[in-house]
């Protein structure tokens, strides 16, 4: 089956079979199938409309698909009671184009940070703040800033630091540098590709910039209409598409 490049099933954290997605009658997600193993990173191209942020949204578990099935860590993920998912939530976090749209702009960035750390003894909770701070490159100080108060880049370090919290195992990235300056995205995109090598953690990286997955991505999937065109090993597919949206794309 496509996407099923995986030797090592159980290094799989996150299993997309055959899912299709739409919004009222209209289909926007044809029969997609991937998998996601341990400190992969998987990129998701397409022009704008193809249906990228809503494979984002299913595998959030944010969207239900109308068939097919996804599984994160070999467990149904799809197609289950909230009830049901619920301890898994923490295992997959969301890095936005704006992140800010999130966030309450009212709460300081210690604040933001310890939100998704319920689970620890609140004694513990400032020294977490303090390590993920600095596991992003931030100073500790930031911690009593609010957002508006920050560049674009400190404030998608702040994200990142946010998301992994709970020491997810997939990172969803949905056009994460997109929104800053060229000389900052290559900063946060190093950031990101350090932590999906040290810490193990996998990575669907959404974009429509050919250059940063060609640089970022173990693998690519193209979409196109919904529709997975093409996959394979990122070199592979940007010096020999073979599929004709490939090759205008490239
Ligand atoms: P991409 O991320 O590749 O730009 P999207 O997944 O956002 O693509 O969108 C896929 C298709 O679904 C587009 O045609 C878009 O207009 C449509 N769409 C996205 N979100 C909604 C929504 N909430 N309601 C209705 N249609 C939507």
């Amino acid at each position: 089956a496509p996407g099923e490049h995986v030797a090592d099933r159980s290094a799989t954290v996150l299993r997309v079979t055959g899912v299709s997605a739409a919004y009222g009658s209209r289909t926007v997600v044809n029969d997609v199938t991937f998998s996601l193993r341990k400190g992969e990173t998987l990129g998701l191209v397409g022009e704008s409309g193809s249906g990228k942020t809503t494979v984002a949204r299913l595998v959030l578990g944010l969207h239900e698909p109308t068939q097919g099935e996804i599984h994160l860590h070999g467990r149904r993920w799809s197609g289950v009671r909230e009830r049901e998912r619920r301890p898994l939530r923490s295992r997959i976090q969301l890095i936005s184009q704006n992140p800010l749209d999130s966030f309450d702009p009212r709460h300081t960035v210690g604040r933001l940070i310890a939100e998704p750390l319920r689970d620890l003894p609140k004694t513990d909770r400032a020294a977490r703040v303090a390590e993920l701070l600095e596991r992003v490159g931030l100073p500790p100080e930031l911690a009593s800033r609010r957002p508006r108060e920050l560049s674009g880049g400190q404030r998608q370090r702040v994200a990142i630091a946010r998301a992994l919290g709970p020491r997810p195992d997939v990172l969803v990235c949905d056009e994460p540098v997109s929104a800053l300056d060229v000389s900052v995205q290559a900063q946060v995109l190093d950031l990101l590709a350090d932590i999906q090598a040290a810490e193990g953690t996998a990575l669907l990286f959404i974009s429509h910039d050919l250059g940063v997955v060609h640089h970022l991505c173990d693998r690519v999937l193209v979409m196109k209409d919904g529709r997975v065109v093409e996959e394979g090993e990122v070199d592979e597919v940007f010096h020999r598409p073979r599929h004709p949206y490939t090759v205008n794309l490239v």
